[in-house]
């Protein structure tokens, strides 16, 4: 087997144990305790009223469970959810599709929706607004656009970065939730969870050695529940304790505040390449072999929340954190 059909099998695996650990209910969501409120207030309401729920939007960074909410709002609301994702409509021919097809109080689910293209996304606005679309019928001197009327429906769009939507598409959500990054013990909650599911057997050390370095991401914990429940398997008895945990990280070379690789780079380029900043974040991306986008959405949020980076008018800079972190001597730099 080559590597690229390893990967593609080993990812398969991935998605297939993702959709297992989804909570389908509210009530198995742990942690967001505000968001989770509000969202129950609302759906109980819409219920109540026998009418349909406001759209939606929920954003903040990859893995921190968007996607999860938006299939548990249409579980509890008892309806259909259709999921596309922003890339993925490029005509408003595309998005017409889909909408005809929503039934009263189905929810469409647009992943990324900040990479809408602009034709698409007014076309969206008068479907949100007023649940009617514009369709041009024939080409040619004879084309002319018919209004078609939409079953109410709620869309729930999903975001990392919010600071891209347009104001006028931001203001068609009537609720909005951001996401924050998990606390350790709501990570040890999910940990236990997916234990349980998945037929892990840990203790609560093991579960707490895992969720330090999850950078307080559920997604990330899943991922390395499931390799250090290999290394257990592998090296002891199979269960996992903090011993057996600590010594699967330093195996996976894990940080103790789990930075990934590239995390790591991107500190380190920082500090080795550019005298601990500033550097434009463009600059940035090309030193480490990344977009700007995913430095941005993916890492950035992160090592900003743990004090490891900061965004300043003229480029990224390292903070003395940082430095301590890597074990890197600071040569005179000043930090505000
Ligand atoms: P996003 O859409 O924000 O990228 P997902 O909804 O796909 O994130 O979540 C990634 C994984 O993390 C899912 O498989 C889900 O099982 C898990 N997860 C996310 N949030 C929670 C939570 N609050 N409780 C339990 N599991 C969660």
């Amino acid at each position: 087997m080559n590597k690229e059909i390893i990967t593609s099998a080993k990812l398969r695996e991935d998605i297939e144990i993702e959709e297992n650990l989804r909570p389908k209910m509210l009530k198995n969501f742990v942690g967001q305790r505000k968001l989770k409120e509000n969202l129950e207030i609302a759906i109980e309401s819409a219920k109540k009223r026998n009418d349909i729920l406001d759209h939606l939007l929920f954003f903040g960074p990859p893995g921190l469970g968007k996607t999860t909410l938006s299939y548990i709002v249409a579980n509890e609301m008892g309806v259909k959810i259709y999921s596309t994702s922003g890339p993925v409509l490029d005509k408003p021919g595309d998005l017409a599709g889909v909408l005809t097809k929503l039934e009263k109080g189905d929810i469409l689910f647009i992943d990324e929706i900040h990479r809408i293209n602009r034709v698409v996304e007014e076309y969206l606005y008068p479907a949100m607004e007023d649940f009617a679309i514009d369709i041009l019928i024939d080409s040619g001197p004879s084309a002319r656009s018919v209004k078609l009327k939409l079953k109410p429906f709620t869309l729930i769009g999903a975001t990392t970065r919010s600071g891209l939507l347009t104001a006028p598409m931001r203001s068609r959500f009537g609720i909005s939730n951001r996401l924050d990054f998990y606390t350790d013990d709501d990570i040890a909650e999910i940990l236990k969870r997916s234990s349980k599911i998945l037929n892990i057997d840990s203790d609560k050390d093991g579960f707490y050695e895992i969720a330090k370095r999850s950078r307080g991401t559920p997604r990330i914990a899943n991922r390395l529940l499931k390799r250090v429940r290999d290394y257990a398997v592998v090296k002891s008895d199979g269960k996992i304790d903090r011993e057996t945990a600590l010594k699967a990280m330093e195996t996976l070379d894990v940080d103790s505040l789990g930075l990934d690789d590239l995390s790591v780079a991107i500190l380190k380029t920082i500090i080795e390449k550019y005298n601990g900043g500033p550097v434009g974040v463009s600059t940035l991306a090309i030193s480490v072999g990344e977009t700007s986008e995913t430095i941005e959405e993916v890492y950035e949020p992160f090592l900003i929340m743990k004090g490891l980076l900061k965004r300043t008018q003229r480029g990224r800079v390292a903070t003395k954190n940082a430095y301590d972190h890597l074990g890197i001597k600071t040569e005179g730099q000043l930090f505000e």
